[in-house]
């Protein structure tokens, strides 16, 4: 905005400059176009004026000829007239009269007489020769002239000719009348006189030696009609000369001139004098245009005043505009007098009426005295050094009470007068203040929250890391822990890892309860804690999974007896409920041997150690050594070649033929998985099942094996062996696996061709439903279910019925000592005849011989297995052992017998 009215300003300064220049460069075209035109008149006067004065110069020269020539005639018509008297003139009377002539000064130069118009002599007598019986008037007109002269008595003027000396001359000739003797006038001839032309000239002042004019004599009587030039320059005729006639009786000359050197050289009006003028007249330009640029000066200097102006009101404005919307209040005190001044927005801040007369004692009226004090105490010190002040003080209005918080900024000042002032502003900060004091609440409440926050952090980081039940670090915090151990080496402080696990835990809480169980962890975590030194850290990682970190036991044996002290607190008996509960614990140990050791790693070693502690019979401490080392190390091995296998199909099935008790005929096989090792040959399940547990793997083979027995039974039906079925052994993880199911769905099967083989072991009690509801899906495929080496586990044969299995495998161990134990043969026969009641057939493992066969069969055992009869065998051997046994079969109860 402030730039467009500078642009404004910018035109109307333009426009008033434009004012100054134009009527300047008017002035000065004026100027010059006066000073040409007075150059001009200058001019022509001054041509006017030498044309005055050669009109003067030739008149008088003119003059001059003309009464010389007219002297001349006359000198002569005396003579003329003396002749007329003295009709028998003779040559010498004539020379006689002549001479009286050439005594007045004249131009004549020869006087000649001739009779009849023919000279006949002349004088002076030297002169003779050239004028004797000559016809006079020898020109053009000679008649014209003559009947002029003899008719008319006139006299004639001729030449300029050329003269015997070599100058010219001019012939006056007059006509001489003479009395006869009758008293007659009668025509006698004429005189000629000859005039010296240059004496003529010289006579008449044209050859004076500084005439200041040029001067041409012309004739116009001539044959051709063209001027004739008798004197001077022809080209003077072109230069606009004066002209001037000379009549000469029957000739007229014209005598024209002009200055000497021309009209220009005439011209007195120099150039002196023009460079006078132009001096003068770019003297007044000069003027003109120096007062135009002073004029312009003077213009831009207004114009200059008038944007200081403009600025000064524009800002003088702004400073209103931000005073009155900022409402800032203006104030001004007298120092010495105590007098004060307010401004309208002052009177609006405090509220009060704005004709009051104001004092600091009103002022001082409206605030709290402690502000009021320390204002004036600052007001009075910035005084003292004449500088200035900020401040802050509170005013109660005195109209409507209201507490407002006023911000002052003053300075002091020298009036114009010469007194001391202090000038000022205050504004409201009452919003301000009320904001700080809900920022400096809301501050707090944030360092309040954040604080409340931090312990809630806190509380759940400790939660995180700690265990509700016992308050111990949980698996978490131990995983922390042994990370920082690894960074923080302790040297000269071993690093040992008791892990210890508790034996039958699960039981009582089956059987117990949970309160129980938890009962039981409160009080092995206590004991643990009270068995072991305050630095060492007692976590629990799992359900009855504890592990103590120590550090700089002195030796194995210290641990060892410690593992004991564990053991033997862990098994002091609990009450709960009036019941003595107890537990026992398995503690594996191992110590960070090596520098390079990870601390968790020391964990796994313990773990390790744990491991094998419960395998040697539970209640016992374990150490961690090389032994285990190199199992773990070959477990590793082992897991890793598994892995391998299972790409490269290095799993096959091994096929036992089963057999009818009663006919021995072959009533199927089980198909049992070998693994054939790339180093190592054929290898039994058990040197790979429990590795392949641990890495999950067993579905894979499971399915592997499944596939393969499968492909066989349509082989051994094409070559008609009379094998109609086979039974594969399934695992938990198998039994579970999603992909069963899907994959059964894709074979058609045959009913009563398959059968799956499920450990008794496989724990059914806690996952009943999961299992009958998978063994629903598997016969719901015309797949039989077998409890396989049932005898062994814990699960009473009625459970088992209940999954509806169509056969029950006794395990070997049952079966063996059935021979010398007829205690053991009663066994089976009991497990045969709740078979028989329940429907469901009974399969004998492990038939090592057929004294075995013989009394199973008695026994009423539907189906045999076992070495005695055949051992697992290849796919290919199979064959030929069916087609062989087909034979040989009547003859093998006789070789028992
Ligand atoms: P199992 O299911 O009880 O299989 C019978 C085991 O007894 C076989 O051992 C077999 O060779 C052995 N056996 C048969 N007759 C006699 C005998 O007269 N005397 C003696 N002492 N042993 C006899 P194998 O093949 O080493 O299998 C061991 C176990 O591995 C199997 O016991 C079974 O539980 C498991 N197993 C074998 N193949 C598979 C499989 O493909 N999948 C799953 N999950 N487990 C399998
Ligand atoms: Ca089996
Ligand atoms: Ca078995």
């Amino acid at each position: 905005m402030l730039g467009k009215t500078r642009d404004v300003v910018n035109v109307s300064a333009w426009r008033a400059r434009l004012q100054i220049i134009i009527p300047s460069v008017l002035v000065c075209i004026v100027v010059v176009l006066s000073a040409f035109y007075a150059d001009l008149q200058q001019q022509r006067l001054s041509l006017h004026e030498s044309r005055h004065e050669v009109q003067q110069r030739l008149g008088l020269i003119r003059t001059k000829i003309e009464a010389n020539i007219n002297a001349n005639t006359k000198l002569l018509q005396g003579l003329v007239a003396v002749i007329g008297t003295e009709p028998q003139i003779d040559k010498e009377r004539f020379e006689a009269l002549s001479e009286s002539i050439f005594q007045f000064h004249s131009q004549i130069r020869t006087v000649v007489a001739a009779p009849n118009l023919v000279s006949a002599y002349a004088y002076p007598p030297e002169r003779n020769s050239p004028f004797t019986d000559r016809p006079i008037l020898q020109v053009w007109d000679r008649d014209a002239l003559l009947r002029d002269m003899v008719e008319k008595g006139k006299v004639v003027i001729t030449g300029p000719t050329h003269l015997n000396n070599g100058t010219q001359g001019l012939v006056i000739s007059i006509p001489v009348r003479i009395w006869n003797d009758s008293g007659q006038m009668q025509f006698w001839g004429a005189l000629l006189g000859i005039l010296d032309l240059p004496r003529l000239y010289d006579d008449s002042g044209l050859l004076a030696n500084e005439l200041p004019i040029e001067v041409v004599i012309t004739t116009d009587n001539t044959t051709t009609g063209e001027p004739a030039v008798i004197y001077g320059d022809i080209n003077i005729r072109k230069l606009d000369p004066v002209r001037m006639n000379i009549d000469l009786a029957n000739r007229k000359w014209t005598i024209s001139a002009i200055p000497r050197g021309g009209w220009d050289a005439a011209n007195d009006w120099s150039d002196l004098n023009r460079i006078a003028i132009f001096a003068v007249a770019a003297l007044i330009s000069g003027i003109v245009v120096w007062v135009g640029l002073l004029m312009n000066e003077r213009q831009r200097n207004f114009q200059a005043l008038h944007e200081r102006e403009e600025d000064l009101r524009a800002m003088s404005h702004r400073l209103g505009v931000a005073l009155e919307s900022s409402r800032i209040g203006v104030w001004e005190l007298d120092v010495a007098t105590g007098a004060m001044h307010w401004d309208e927005r002052i009177y609006q801040l405090y509220g009060l009426p704005a004709d009051m007369p104001v004092s600091m004692e009103q002022w001082r009226s409206m605030v709290p005295d402690e502000d009021a004090r320390e204002i004036e105490r600052t007001m009075r010190e910035a005084i003292d050094r004449k500088g200035s002040y900020t401040g802050q003080f509170r005013v109660r209005r005195p109209g409507d009470g209201k507490v407002l918080h006023m911000r002052t900024v003053g300075t002091s000042y020298c009036g114009g007068d010469g007194t001391l002032k202090m000038l000022g502003v205050n504004w409201d900060v009452t919003e301000d203040v009320i904001l700080q004091d809900n920022l400096r609440a809301a501050h707090k409440q944030t360092e309040e929250q954040n604080a409340a926050l931090e312990s809630a952090r806190k509380r759940m980081e400790h939660n995180a890391l700690h265990d509700a039940l016992t308050g111990l670090p949980n698996r978490r915090y131990l995983d922390q822990r042994l990370a920082t151990l690894d960074v923080l080496d302790r040297p000269g402080q071993q690093l040992t890892v008791l892990h210890m696990d508790l034996d039958r835990f699960k039981e009582i809480n089956d059987t117990m309860g949970h309160g129980a169980g938890d009962a039981i962890l409160r009080n092995v975590a206590s004991a643990l804690r009270a068995n072991v030194r305050d630095e060492d850290f007692v976590a629990r990682i799992g359900g009855d999974e504890f592990v103590i970190v120590c550090f700089g036991y002195p030796g194995q044996d210290d641990f060892g007896s410690l593992g004991q002290r564990l053991i033997a607190a862990v098994n002091t008996p609990v009450l709960y409920n009036d019941h003595e509960c107890r537990v026992g614990a398995s503690i594996g140990i191992a110590a960070k041997t090596e520098a390079q050791l990870a601390a968790e790693q020391v964990l796994v070693n313990a773990d390790i150690a744990l491991y094998e502690a419960k395998r040697r019979g539970r209640n016992r401490v374990e150490f961690f050594n090389d032994h285990l080392r190199a199992r773990t190390i070959n477990i590793k091995q082992t897991a890793d070649a598994i892995l391998r296998s299972l790409g490269d199909n290095d799993f096959v099935a091994f096929y036992q033929p089963q057999f009818d008790a009663r006919t021995l005929e072959i009533n199927g096989v089980e198909a049992l998985a070998r693994w054939n090792h790339p180093q190592q040959g054929l290898l039994p399940p058990s040197a790979f099942l429990e590795i392949a547990e641990s890495l999950n793997v067993v579905a894979q083979i499971d399915a592997s094996i499944l596939d393969q027995s499968l492909l066989q039974l349509t082989r051994w039906r094409a070559a008609d062996l009379g094998i109609e079925h086979v039974s594969v052994n399934i695992s938990a993880q198998r039994l579970f696996e999603d992909r069963l199911v899907s994959h059964l769905e894709s074979l058609s099967l045959k009913p009563g061709s398959l059968s799956f083989e499920l450990l008794e072991s496989i724990s059914f009690d806690d996952k009943a439903d999961a299992v009958a509801e998978s063994l629903a899906r598997i016969r719901a495929h015309g797949i039989a279910i077998e409890i396989d080496d049932f005898g062994t586990g814990y699960a009473s044969i009625l459970s088992l019925i209940k999954l509806s299995p169509s056969r029950l495998k006794i395990d070997r161990q049952l079966v063996a000592p059935i021979v010398d134990n007829p205690a053991q043969r009663r066994l089976i026969s009991s497990i045969i005849d709740i078979g028989r009641s329940f429907g469901v057939g009974i399969v004998a493992e492990g038939v090592e011989t057929m004294e075995h066969a013989a009394i199973l069969r008695d026994l009423g055992c539907h189906t045999l297995q076992g070495f005695a009869l055949a051992r697992p065998m290849s796919a290919h051997a199979l064959m030929d052992f069916a087609r062989k046994h087909a034979a040989e079969r009547e003859t093998l109860w006789q070789r028992t017998a």
